[in-house]
């Protein structure tokens, strides 16, 4: 019994495959990939007859149903990434390629920039990554929110109301890593931190400098740098200590 239903299944499809052979076959994904260990994707098919794998790499396995191939790859234990095509034919000249891709252990990820620059306004910026690492991992730091994807790792920053902000981007996988420098300006002057004035150089923020004229005779005088004047014969008045800040102009912005 089991004999006849396989012949006559085998029957049935070589009358299928001779009459009905498709004649437009199109796939819902052209490309598949694995990752080392391997596993199952389907990819769904859509034919007006009937299709066959003409062709399918000898690591691949095939499984065919209704209107869907399940394509089944083992842990990749070759040493290298591996590619290869499952050609479905229909009629004879009608074919759909499905590209299959099996990642190795990662050798290397190559970022295409080291660095990344942000606006205080923020944004999403990208980075190309050549790697042949299939599962990536990714860490930003605070402030910064990173995703890899399909040879992409797109950075993201919010609006900084605070000061500039810098981080490193680590990406791993296996033993290989990569470090990409993110970096935000920020909404108040980094040299001042906002507060529009920076210590006096000329008196290191004392607000008044010493004069000595011989080993005993030295007198102090009222830094004229961050306002004071006069000194220290009763007439000292110390400045600040603290100057507008060269970068923002005082703003502290
Ligand atoms: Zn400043
Ligand atoms: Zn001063």
């Amino acid at each position: 019994m089991k004999y006849l239903l396989f012949s006559l299944s085998t029957l049935l499809l070589l009358i299928l495959t001779a009459c009905g052979g498709a004649s437009s076959i199109s796939v819902d994904k052209n490309s598949v990939s694995f990752a080392i260990d391997g596993g199952e994707e389907n990819v769904s098919v859509t034919a007006d007859g009937s299709w066959n794998v003409k062709d399918c790499p000898d690591w691949v396995k095939t499984e065919t149903q209704e209107g869907v191939i399940i394509i089944k790859a083992e842990r990749n234990e070759t040493g290298a990434a591996r590619e290869g095509n499952i050609v479905l034919q229909g009629k004879s000249n009608v074919e759909a390629t499905i590209t299959v891709k099996q990642f190795s252990k990662c050798t290397h990820i190559t970022p295409a920039s080291d660095e990344v620059e942000f606006e205080k306004e923020g944004g999403t910026e990208t980075i190309n990554i050549d790697t042949d690492g299939s599962n990536i991992n990714v860490e930003a730091p605070d402030g910064f929110s990173a995703t890899f994807a399909d040879g992409v790792l797109s950075v993201t920053a919010p609006t900084n109301e605070e000061g500039a902000k810098r981080g490193e981007i680590k990406l791993t996988c296996d033993n290989q890593s990569a470090t990409i420098y993110a970096s935000q300006k920020g909404s108040i002057c980094p040299t001042c931190r906002g507060t529009g004035k920076v210590k006096c150089k000329s008196c290191g923020g004392k607000g008044y400098v010493t004069h000595a004229y011989s080993d005993d005779w030295e007198d102090d005088y009222g830094c004229s740098d961050c306002g004071g004047s006069g000194k220290d014969d009763g007439s000292l008045k110390l400045g600040s200590g603290r100057v507008k800040c060269p970068d923002c102009g005082g703003t502290g912005h």
